[in-house]
């Protein structure tokens, strides 16, 4: 074990999405020695993953911002703590040594050691939910999206946007304006989204088909060229013409790696106190991985927990490493 005493960060923050690069920014403004460790190419999160192009309306101070912009701004946030993060890494194990130094492993073998962490992992992996269409998997990335990336792949085209929650409305409305048909397909007619959202819908062009589920796709090998509507009540059936499909039904969790590391959790997230600690002494989580009464995953809500986590870090730092 070599815990050099340069390479021990006061906090790792292990996930680098919209709460963990603001977590980033405040370690920085407080003081303390931080690194960003993410799994994906890029940081972001679900602002890069899923909806760069979306308009985000409710953060504070700023009345409507894309996703890709919100990013940008949150790294030149960081910009002047000069903050390292590690890509590609995923952090498949965190324990304490015998000094109360946390160890963090990534799964290339990368060993981190710090006096805190920070855990920002959102949903763990970015999996979106499938449908149960057998040759879906076919026409992903020909025709099959799960999220915005650019308008310009919906320009002028006849989509299909199946869901109906927050995301599923959100992707809709920002492609609305810009593809020639929309079709929003949702299984029920009870919209999961906010009133806003959901006004904004009903007022644009797009064609909400409540009852109904996509129950079929058909394409030749270069893209997809079709898709059946199937009417949930009566189980009729439609066919029509289309260029691309979005699904938003739903992202899977994938923490299988997180439940090993003794932490304790609720389900798929993790529990944390007021002060964010989880049941370790040390080890902080904000964001949509974490769980207490009342919690709502928002962008908001994440950072103002990072915020909180990284405060109460400051003060067990202080308490326990008064020498480092
Ligand atoms: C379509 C859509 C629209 C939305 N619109 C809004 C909106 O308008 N306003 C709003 O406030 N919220 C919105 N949200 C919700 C918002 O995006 C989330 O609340 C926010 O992204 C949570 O941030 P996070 O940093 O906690 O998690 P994430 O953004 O999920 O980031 C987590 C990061 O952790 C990384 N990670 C996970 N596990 C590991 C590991 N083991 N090792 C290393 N890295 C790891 C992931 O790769 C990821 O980059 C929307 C969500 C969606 C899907």
């Amino acid at each position: 074990m070599n815990a050099g005493l340069l390479d021990c960060y006061d906090t790792i923050i292990i996930g680098g999405g919209p709460v963990g690069l603001f977590g980033a920014y405040y370690a920085g403004l407080r003081d303390m020695s931080v690194r960003l460790v993410d799994r994906r190419h890029e940081l972001g999160g679900q602002l890069t993953a899923i909806y760069p192009e979306k308009w985000v309306y409710d953060m504070t101070g700023i009345p409507a911002i894309r996703g890709k912009e919100l990013y940008k701004n949150l790294v030149e946030q960081t910009a002047p703590y000069n903050i390292p993060s590690s890509l590609n890494e995923e952090v498949v194990l965190i324990r304490k040594n015998r000094n109360n130094i946390l160890c963090i492993e990534t799964r290339k073998g990368t060993v981190m050691h710090s006096k805190t962490a920070i855990l920002c992992l959102g949903m763990g992996a970015h999996i979106p939910r499938r449908l149960d269409i057998q040759n879906l998997r076919e026409f992903e990335g020909k025709g099959i999206h799960y999220g915005v990336h650019s308008l310009e792949t919906f320009r002028n085209k006849r989509v299909i946007v199946v869901g109906g929650g927050d995301s599923a409305l959100d992707l809709a409305l920002t492609i609305v304006n810009d593809c020639k048909d929309l079709y929003v397909l949702h299984r029920s007619d009870r919209f999961n989204a906010h009133e806003e959202t959901t006004k904004k819908l009903y007022a644009s062009d797009a064609e909400i088909r409540t009852f109904s589920e996509l129950s079929a796709i058909e394409g030749n090998e270069n893209h997809l060229t079709s898709a059946t509507i199937k009417n949930t009540k009566t189980g009729e059936t439609t066919t029509i013409e289309i260029d691309e499909v979005i699904i938003a039904v739903g992202l899977l969790f994938n923490l299988e790696v997180v439940q090993q590391w003794g932490i304790a959790m609720e389900g798929n997230s993790i529990i944390v106190d007021h002060n964010r600690q989880t049941s370790i002494p040390g080890i902080y989580a904000a964001g949509d991985i974490v769980t207490y009464p009342g919690k709502m995953k928002l962008i908001g809500t994440g950072t103002a927990e990072a915020m909180q986590g990284i405060n109460h870090a400051k003060g067990y730092i202080q308490e326990k490493f008064p020498y480092l």
